[in-house]
């Protein structure tokens, strides 16, 4: 059983809401800060399960907010930027929004349509970003917790049955952000949970990212086709722009003359990670920003990342602090099974079947140097 499921529901000081504006429906969103003594501060709203403000201290201790975002429920509503919030029932694309499960076909709805041959991308339009959450306050291990619940029902968005998902995010003595996803269902069924936060270590709104140091643990990546949907095959990363199994920085080769990197119009790519689908979370993934002197940790138990630097962010979108967010001004480490693996007999299965339970972990660990 997971620690949270034995957690009291008594509030910690440190923890408060506030209304965050109204949703289409009427529905009023609340915003959730979730705090640590020393500083890191998580405000996380029901709409979507979105984290909306993400407080890191630099190596000087001033907090700076590294994530993007907007400051009310209105906003995450108008637009599909994806910013922050938890993605479901199956993580980024399957190809043409179709899969075939015990016999039957399934149509998903097509959102996204690159190089002009359209896909089901990020649970649909209607996925569970747009959803709200009920949601409680927890204590877990002395710290600050937010737990997050959802029932996605049978036929939402065109998946097969009724689908019970608790998120819970709790701040760890550790200086993390962690995300526990679990999951029941009553039919088989595609899930691929994850979380979408634009990270850009300096601060939000602070111009772009290329400069970030990135690791990640991954000697093998998932190529894709023009429209952004894996070929099927697991290749070598080794002396393509791709291997960043040492320090690179995200900009270093992100123009370098690459088909890989023309289909995703940068880096859009998943990686196969070393550590596999493990038990306990594994370190996959480190960023660093010499500025600042942040360094941010990523630890899952998921087999694969997805890599996206902000490739279609075109200054339209202005964020909470009033700054338009441009290309590139923001990366994404999207902990997750492969892409399209509905459709991809060779990766490893999304396939939950009822009397299983989906478990997922993820934590982003700050530090600063
Ligand atoms: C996808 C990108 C997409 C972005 C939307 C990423 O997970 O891989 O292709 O544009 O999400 O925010």
């Amino acid at each position: 059983m997971r620690s949270y499921c034995r957690s009291t529901t008594i509030p910690l000081p440190l923890m408060k809401s506030k209304p965050f504006g109204k949703i289409p429906d009427g529905r009023t969103a609340q915003l959730f800060t979730l705090k640590l003594p020393s500083g890191l501060q998580a405000d996380i709203t029901d709409y979507g399960g979105t984290v909306v403000r993400l407080l890191v201290p630099d190596r000087a201790g001033k907090l700076d907010d590294v994530v993007l975002g907007f400051d009310s429920a209105e906003k995450y509503a108008a637009h599909t930027s994806y910013f922050g919030c938890l993605i479901g029932r199956f993580g980024n694309r399957i190809a043409a929004g179709k899969f075939h499960l015990n016999g039957r076909t399934y149509t998903l709805a097509t959102n996204n349509v690159p190089a002009g041959q359209p896909c089901h991308l990020h649970g649909g339009p209607e996925g569970f970003h747009r959803k709200l959450w009920s949601a409680d306050l927890i204590n877990r291990a002395g710290n600050s917790a937010l737990r997050l619940h959802y029932v996605s029902r049978d036929g939402e968005e065109g998946y097969p049955g009724n689908l019970t998902v608790t998120v819970v995010y709790s701040l760890t003595d550790s200086q993390g952000l962690r995300i526990d996803y679990e999951a029941t269902c009553d039919q088989p069924t595609p899930v691929n949970l994850t979380n979408h936060s634009y990270f850009n270590l300096r601060g939000e709104g602070s111009g772009d990212v290329l400069d970030h140091e990135l690791t990640l643990n991954a000697a093998h990546f998932t190529p894709v086709n023009s429209g952004q949907i894996p070929t099927g095959e697991i290749a070598p990363i080794a002396g393509t722009p791709f291997d960043f199994r040492t320090p690179q920085k995200i900009g270093a080769l992100i123009n370098s003359t690459n088909e890989q990197l023309k289909n995703g119009e940068g880096y859009d790519h998943n990686f196969v990670l070393d550590a596999g689908k493990s038990a306990q979370p594994a370190l996959v993934a480190t960023a660093y920003e010499a500025r600042s002197g942040r360094c941010m940790e990523i630890l899952t138990t998921e087999p694969g990342v997805q890599l996206y630097s902000g490739n279609f962010l075109d200054g339209t979108l202005v964020g909470k602090s009033g700054r338009p967010y441009h290309r590139r001004n923001a990366f994404c480490l999207e902990t997750q099974h492969y892409p399209d693996s509905p459709n991809q007999p060779a990766f490893p299965s999304t396939i939950l079947i009822p009397g299983q339970t989906y478990r997922s972990t993820t934590v982003h660990r700050f530090s600063a140097k």
